[in-house]
């Protein structure tokens, strides 16, 4: 191992290389038991509210793409949105996840018009709505948001692009490091098992994660959608993906990393698994039932039948027969809060 214990590139890469279950037992040991250490056995819950499926942008493995035809677009109204807030209080939330397709009918304005509202409740906010303007995000931050959810999606930058049209990399970490001067939380992260995707991009994919110190990670598996030009593409697998959620948590121990719903939707244990290899925040919906169906980043998602109430029943019962419990208050970044204390 390098220098100062630390996990470097040269070390990581027969890591991302491991393959068998037998294999990957010790890994995923290590790092449940650093984010035991580090973090606890409580687990935060945050509410996600999905709120419209309508996007600008045009990423090749998304279902949500612009020229997706085949999906009936929807715009929860503000009113609708601030009712969904409400439930998330009412239901023991500390924080919610406003996700979106990139769609600026949600300007700055109307978007902070919910943040003030989340924030009168006492809820921390986090925002996850693509590639927003600086001054944008910056007007968010005034207002009250506390974190913001870019994944960096594959840090290998000709994939990127490919992936992307009219989208670079450098344009996306540029705006992560914007959003942590601007002193949000951030959560970076990326999809295993992308066409062309390679170990050595995986490892500059967790690479990309330290460099940024992110406060969240997500991690999950690439499902192809059958209306995107990747509809052919193999995708990605569970035990890969637990892997790369293992080592960030070795490289990140701090981190608060998600037990992705991708990962649940490939395997019904799926989300357990990253539980049980350094994962500690998991995102229920509470999206509509009548159109969460059509939120469509990839196919096969679970929890399409459940209300926001049920899911996090289900959640609870599935935290406890793993021995963790549920954490309370906002569930904020250790990391950014000793950031803050020290100016
Ligand atoms: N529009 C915003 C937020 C919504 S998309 C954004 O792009 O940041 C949220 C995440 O869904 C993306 O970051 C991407 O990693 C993931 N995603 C999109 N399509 C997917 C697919 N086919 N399989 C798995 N994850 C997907
Ligand atoms: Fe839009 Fe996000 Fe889907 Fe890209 S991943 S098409 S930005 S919703």
């Amino acid at each position: 191992m390098a220098a100062g214990n630390r996990l470097m590139g040269e070390d990581l890469l027969p890591l991302v290389e491991l393959a068998s279950p037998e294999e990957l037992a010790p890994l995923f040991t290590a790092a449940d038991q650093v984010r035991r250490r580090m973090v606890g056995d409580a687990v935060h819950l945050r509410a996600l509210i999905e709120f419209s499926n309508y996007c600008r942008a045009n990423c090749l493995y998304c279902g949500l793409r612009r020229e997706n035809r085949n999906l009936a677009r929807y715009r929860l109204s503000l009113e609708e949105i601030e009712g969904l807030i409400a439930e998330a209080y009412r239901l023991g939330f500390g924080t919610v996840v406003l996700q979106s397709g990139e769609d600026l009918w949600y300007d700055a304005d109307r978007m902070a018009r919910l943040i003030r509202y989340a924030k009168s409740l006492g809820l921390a906010v986090t925002l996850s709505l693509g590639e927003r303007s600086p001054e944008e995000v910056a007007y968010w931050r005034k207002e009250g948001a506390d974190r913001y959810l870019l994944r960096h999606e594959t840090a290998n930058p000709a994939l990127h692009r490919r992936l992307r049209p009219g989208r670079s990399l450098e344009g996306r970490v540029g705006l992560l490091r914007y959003l942590k001067e601007l002193g949000y939380q951030i959560g970076a992260g990326f999809m295993v098992g992308l066409p062309g995707q390679e170990a050595a991009d995986l490892v500059a994919d967790l690479e990309l994660l330290v460099e940024l110190e992110a406060d969240m990670v997500g991690i999950g598996p690439f499902i192809p959608h059958p209306d995107t030009p990747l509809a052919g593409a193999p995708g990605g697998r569970v035990l890969e993906t637990v892997k790369m959620v293992a080592l960030a948590r070795l490289l990140l121990p701090e981190a608060l990393i998600p037990a992705t719903t991708a990962l649940g939707s490939l395997d019904p244990y799926g989300r357990e698994n990253a539980l049980e290899a350094g994962a500690n925040v998991v995102m229920p919906s509470l999206t509509p039932k009548a159109v969460r169906r059509q939120y469509a980043l990839y196919p096969g998602r679970i929890c399409l039948d459940e209300t926001g109430e049920q899911c996090r029943a289900c959640l609870e019962a599935r935290l406890r027969r793993l021995g963790r419990t549920v954490a309370t208050g906002p569930g904020h970044s250790l990391k950014w809060e000793r950031r803050n204390r020290n100016g």
